[in-house]
């Protein structure tokens, strides 16, 4: 899960990472009355789930209520990379001398979350890794060993930090590593990490993605969740615990286990279609959870026909066709759909549905025959 700026710096602030004090708004007047309770030159942000909001014109320094109130009327609204500005950021304007550049994240391929650290912040630091990769320090952090000082020291020493600015920004790299781990963050990203006039640090922005997986033991951040701007199926398949990933293809998938739904993925794919979704509903076949699963993926305009492919194991196959049968008492249906069910109770499983001869159920034995039938059924129906 994305946070927003504004969330994103609250954790920051929980651990004592240095923010600059603001508020939230979603109007014009709360945007201005932001801007008289913070006093003089306040900084009005686009708060979307997205970066390059500066160069887009999603941010803008002013000088008081006023120009606060007119900059709010340009920004809400405001398109950045698909993204609409529903809500913004006021935010005490600071002195910048220079911008910097921390983030932790992890690194798959290394098993370890990966620091890294620029004196040339404020930009794109894929542009930065591109054209100044000898300015970008990385550097692994055993996650079994914390961070310890000597990662600071040689962060600092490959990036260049001037060596009497290395005691604060060597604390606030601790601090930055202190809320990935505590949040159980994916990403924690400050871009800029502005060093002041006055020569204090601060976190003038933060990126941060909460993994998906640890937000039952984070009640706070599962909180942040912003409802409005989620995809209405992902939002409710979170809701009701399935695995789902939206695609921008016309065939429906479902399937019982993630890896039967990745190669139903590739077949389809394999067969000239383009999947719509991923979703995996998992073991278990109640007629409640399949209407749930099917109602998702049909809720999907986009969706054209639907594929549901099952391997029976400790799952039986006429389990999961009674499950089908009664969903579609409760599903309103306007798709086809074409089912595969394979192992445990198979015979018995399709023997169910052609007794049952529902008009929107075509019955296929191997997995490329119902991906073949599915992708056509979709074709036809464009
Ligand atoms: P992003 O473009 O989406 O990453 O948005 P940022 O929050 O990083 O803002 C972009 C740029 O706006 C920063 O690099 C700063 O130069 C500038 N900026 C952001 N906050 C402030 C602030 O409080 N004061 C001043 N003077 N400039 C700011
Ligand atoms: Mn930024």
């Amino acid at each position: 899960m994305d946070l927003y700026e504004h969330q994103g710096k609250e954790l920051f602030a929980k651990a004592g990472i240095p923010v600059a004090a603001g508020r939230v708004a979603f109007t014009v007047a709360e945007a201005r009355a932001a801007a008289e309770a913070l006093g003089g030159r306040v900084v009005v942000k686009s708060q979307v789930l997205t970066g390059g909001r500066g160069k887009a014109g999603g941010v803008k320094v002013v000088s008081g209520p006023d120009e606060a109130a007119a900059a709010a009327e340009a920004i809400l609204g405001l398109d950045i990379n698909g993204h609409i500005t529903r809500r913004l950021w006021i935010e005490e304007a600071v002195a910048i001398d220079r911008e910097y550049y921390a983030s932790v994240t992890f690194d798959r391929a290394a098993k370890m979350p990966l620091m890294m650290l620029t004196t040339m912040g404020g930009m794109d630091v894929e542009a930065v890794a591109r054209d100044h990769p000898d300015r970008l320090a990385r550097l692994h952090v055993d996650p079994a060993l914390g961070f310890r000082g000597f990662h600071a020291v040689q962060l600092m020493s490959a990036a260049g930090i001037p060596v009497d600015e290395r005691k604060a920004v060597g604390a606030m790299l601790a601090q930055i590593y202190g809320v990935f781990v505590a949040e159980d963050a994916m990403l924690v990203e400050v871009n800029p990490l502005v060093i002041l006039d006055d020569g204090t640090l601060l976190a003038a922005d933060s990126k941060m993605t909460i993994d998906d997986n640890a937000l039952f033991r984070h009640a706070d951040s599962s909180a942040m969740r912003d409802v409005a701007a989620a995809d209405p199926q992902e939002q409710a398949a979170h809701e009701a615990d399935l695995a789902y990933v939206k695609l921008d293809g016309d065939v429906g998938i479902l399937g019982n286990g993630a890896g039967l739904v990745m190669s139903t993925v590739d077949v389809v794919a394999q067969a000239g279609g383009r999947p719509a979704n991923f979703l995996d509903v998992g073991g278990g076949a109640s007629a409640e959870k399949i209407a749930t699963a099917l109602g998702i993926v049909l809720s999907d305009e986009k969706v054209k026909s639907v594929l549901f492919n099952i391997f029976g194991g400790i799952t039986r196959c006429d389990e999961v066709a009674k499950g089908l049968l009664g969903a579609l008492e409760t599903t309103a249906v306007r798709a086809p759909i074409v089912v595969r069910l394979d192992g445990t109770n198979d015979v018995e499983g399709r023997e169910l549905l052609e007794r049952a001869a529902r008009p929107e159920i075509t019955v296929e034995k191997t997995m490329l025959e119902a991906a073949a039938t599915a992708v056509r059924l979709a074709r036809e129906a464009r």
